[in-house]
């Protein structure tokens, strides 16, 4: 397909019937848009595993708390849609907030146990907000496979849980994390950093680094390599922990020896930007 190809849908029903014509295997990169290069490699996946991709853009005001950046989240339509059409994405789903919630809307998704931790403690509310978006939309698609990035691992957690538990019948995909080269996770909300919180948000990775080197010498217990994030954390002015977590991957309960698919995590404030990342430690 060449790049004047692609598709903009906004209605639920507009999509649903250009879906209803699609054979084959059909991916879906669920997004809330001012897409960046992690995006891209979610998208890269679906469109080499799948015969069409649907990439959906849709700011979901259902996850973000009422202090949260909702309002202010970055949004660049066009852009994403070129950069979309360069790779050669068939479909985008961009509805409105409406289209999503129309008025009376009252039913959600409560995810549980898995998203009572990490993020759903930070944020009260949050998966139920993005597992009742992503519900909407899978049913919307009805994708063979979804992608989502390991960077938001509870978020896979959550939605592999959601899947599974009410045998939704698609294949959850986890994309690895793609970092900027001095190793900041890329995000979004990157957008919000100046220079020198940029530099202040590479302690995030350091962390995550020292604890997964502490770990490949043989330390096993957790909570040294949880103050060990803690102390680098600390030693950057400009950041303020909100947590530190060395869990088990799968149900995300804090660990105190490492085993197996173990997780860590963070969510630390850089100025008035919230920014989270994790990494695997796999043997
Ligand atoms: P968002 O637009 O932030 O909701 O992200 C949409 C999807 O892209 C989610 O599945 C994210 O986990 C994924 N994503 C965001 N940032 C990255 C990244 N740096 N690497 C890989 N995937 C990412």
């Amino acid at each position: 397909m060449d790049q004047s190809d692609t598709l903009v849908l906004d209605t639920g029903a507009a999509m649903r019937a250009v879906r209803a014509g699609l054979a084959g295997t059909v991916g879906l990169v669920p997004t809330m848009g001012y897409l960046h290069q992690g995006h891209m490699a979610l998208v890269r996946r679906s469109r080499e595993e799948n015969d069409h991709t649907i990439v959906s853009i849709f700011v979901n005001p259902t996850q973000f708390g009422p202090q949260e950046d909702f309002q202010r989240y970055p949004r660049d339509p066009e852009r994403d849609l070129s950069l979309l059409k360069k790779e050669g994405v068939d479909f985008v789903f961009m509805p409105s907030v409406p289209e999503i919630y129309p008025a009376g809307f009252d039913t959600y998704v409560a995810p549980g146990s898995i998203a009572e931790r990490l993020e759903g403690a930070a944020r009260p509310g949050h998966f139920r907000g993005v597992a009742t978006v992503v519900l909407k939309l899978f049913n919307i698609v009805q994708p063979t496979r979804a992608y989502f990035g390991q960077k938001d691992a509870q978020q896979v957690a959550v939605i592999k849980k959601m899947a599974l538990d009410l045998a939704l019948g698609l294949e959850i995909t986890p994309v690895p994390t793609v970092r900027e080269p001095d190793g900041l996770a890329m995000s979004s909300r990157n957008v919000y950093l100046n220079p020198s919180e940029h530099q202040a948000a590479l302690c995030l990775w350091r962390s995550l680094r020292a604890a997964r080197d502490l770990w490949a010498k043989g330390e096993r217990r957790a909570e040294t390599l949880r103050q060990s994030m803690r102390t680098i954390l600390e030693s950057e002015p400009l950041a303020r922990i909100e947590y530190v977590s060395a869990a088990y991957g799968e149900t995300l309960q804090e660990l105190e020896e490492i085993q197996p698919a173990a997780q860590v995590s963070l969510a630390v404030w850089i100025g008035k930007t919230r920014l989270i990342d994790n990494i695997e430690l796999r043997v």
